[in-house]
């Protein structure tokens, strides 16, 4: 039995929407079980994590009437899954099981109303990982009524991660010994262990959450700490596609991109996968498949170190719909040098993340291209770093425009082909659109602009017209003489 490939499955909230994508995760999972062995790890259905979020968010506010219908919501939801899926003595566990969490949930909801009080990232971790807690729990049950052998096992005692509570890192040598004690025995016997994805506790036992969108990180911690053959991520699409279906309806689906391109893929807008999950696969070397739960028969997209090359430079085009430009200008008389070396040792210190960043005008004009949500917190930092400069005039007001958004263009054969930038800023000029701020990574991997952004999803399509209409055709490249020196193209 042990001589199988290992196969970590990670269904997604819309692959565990209701009753009917649970039976189909399990008809997935009996499927590969004939020849694999499974671990699987689950998110919450999907809309419960932001449902909890919003009910904290307006239990704090001392919002009881909405405080309560989310609660009811969370608790319909449950209830309908559980009597629409489980049966007798399993419905019964089930149920006691919800209440149980339920009640943990609006104690602490009640205790917010009750306080008005603000609520520490710590315990505000330990209630948004309920969603899965539940789904993780009912999904093994599932299994067990679908005849498949299966064990539920708490985030807490397969992930073990530093106290950066709402946006953990895995402490991947702990992680490895508690898969290797909890997952692998079962696997071996030939049950399936089911882990509730998004979620790990500190060594000391605390819940923390890996950000939004986590359990894609919790499939491949758990695939790189159980020495996993493949990770199969299941959602709702089929694979990586060559933009968001929901702006472009005729992007297609690439069947390979490496971890690079995933990465930056991710970090650009694409919510398909994490932007840290491909981090302890890359490492591990394990290929991550993403495929389609509602289209099981179709190949998917295979993620790995190399892959084959393509006719077009472009493999995809994604966007950040709601960037904010913070421009900051300095007197021509002083260096800014040290001044945004100030600026960027504290946001590394906050962990903000920087979209991009533009320096014009001999250093004296710096453009910071950020997601909306950091943007309050960068400006504060920003007007208690820059207190004396604003005061004094050294530096001019901070500009912000909050109305931008960020279009990447991205793939790894860019680098070496020219040409890129002109057909990407053409086919932006034809829809009449200002670029208001560009970069180009030094990696080549990735051109990224900020354009306003009601024009987001038009830019978008143009892009994606320009180079990814026909993905699978030949496309004619020219290679820069250096580059065509070393690959001896012609
Ligand atoms: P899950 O709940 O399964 O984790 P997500 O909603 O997090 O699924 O991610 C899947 C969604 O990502 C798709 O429904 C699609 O709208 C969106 N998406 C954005 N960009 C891309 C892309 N380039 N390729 C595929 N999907 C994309
Ligand atoms: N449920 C979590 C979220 O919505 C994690 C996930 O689904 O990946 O962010
Ligand atoms: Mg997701």
């Amino acid at each position: 039995m042990s001589s199988s490939r290992l196969i970590v499955m990670k269904f997604g909230g819309t692959s565990v929407g209701d009753a009917s994508r649970f039976r189909q995760c399990a008809a997935i999972v009996s499927k590969a079980l004939k020849k694999d062995r499974v671990i699987v790890v689950v998110s919450a259905m999907a809309g419960v994590t932001d449902l909890i979020f919003r009910t904290i968010d307006a239990a704090r506010h001392g919002d009881s009437e909405n405080t309560e219908s989310h609660l009811r919501t969370f608790e319909t939801a449950h209830r309908r899954l559980i009597s629409e899926l489980l049966t007798g003595s399993a419905a019964a566990d089930a149920e006691c099981f919800l209440q149980q969490v339920f009640d943990h949930l609006r104690k602490s909801a009640h205790a917010l109303l009750a306080l008005r009080s603000d609520i520490s990232a710590q315990t505000m971790d330990s209630l948004v990982a309920l969603g899965e807690r539940i789904s993780s729990w009912v999904l093994a049950k599932h299994l067990e009524q679908s005849g498949i052998q299966s064990a539920f096992v708490r985030a807490e005692d397969a992930i073990v991660t530093d106290a950066n509570f709402g946006n953990a890192a895995p402490e991947m040598e702990t992680t490895r010994a508690k898969c290797q004690s909890a997952l692998l025995p079962p696997t071996a016997r030939g049950v399936v262990p089911v882990v509730g994805g998004y979620s790990g506790a500190t060594p000391d036992g605390r819940i923390t959450t890996l950000g939004r969108g986590g359990s894609d990180y919790s499939a491949t911690i758990i695939g790189a700490a159980s020495g996993a053959d493949e990770v199969w991520i299941w959602t709702d699409v089929d694979g990586v596609l060559t933009a968001d279906p929901r702006i472009c309806p005729d992007a297609t689906t690439l069947p390979q991109i490496t971890f690079a391109e995933a990465i930056e893929l991710a970090y650009y807008g694409a919510k398909v996968i994490h932007p840290r999950a491909a981090y302890p696969a890359a490492d591990a070397d394990i290929p991550v498949w993403i495929k389609n739960s509602f289209r099981p028969e179709a190949e998917g997209t295979r993620i790995t170190r190399s892959v084959s090359p393509v006719a077009s430079p472009v493999k995809s085009v994604t966007t950040v719909k709601q960037a904010t430009l913070i421009t900051l200008v300095t007197r021509r008389d002083v260096h800014p040098v040290e001044l945004w070396g100030r600026l960027f040792l504290r946001l590394g210190q906050e962990q903000i993340e920087v979209l991009f960043a533009t320096q014009s005008s001999p250093e004296h004009a710096l453009g910071l291209v950020l997601r909306s949500e950091d943007a309050g917190r960068v400006l504060k930092l920003v007007r208690t770093i820059f207190r004396i400069e604003l005061a004094q005039g050294v530096m001019q007001p901070v500009q912000v425009n909050n109305d931008v958004a960020v279009i990447a263009v991205l793939g790894e054969a860019m680098k070496g082909t020219c040409g890129i930038l002109g057909r990407v800023f053409s086919s932006v000029a034809r829809c009449e659109v200002s670029v208001i701020a560009v970069a180009q990574g030094a990696s080549e991997l990735s051109i990224c602009f900020a354009v306003p952004a009601a024009a987001a999803a038009q830019i978008v399509r143009a892009v994606h017209d320009e180079f990814c209409a026909n993905f699978g055709a030949s496309i004619p490249v020219c290679l820069r003489p250096s580059t065509q020196a070393l690959s001896g193209a012609q």
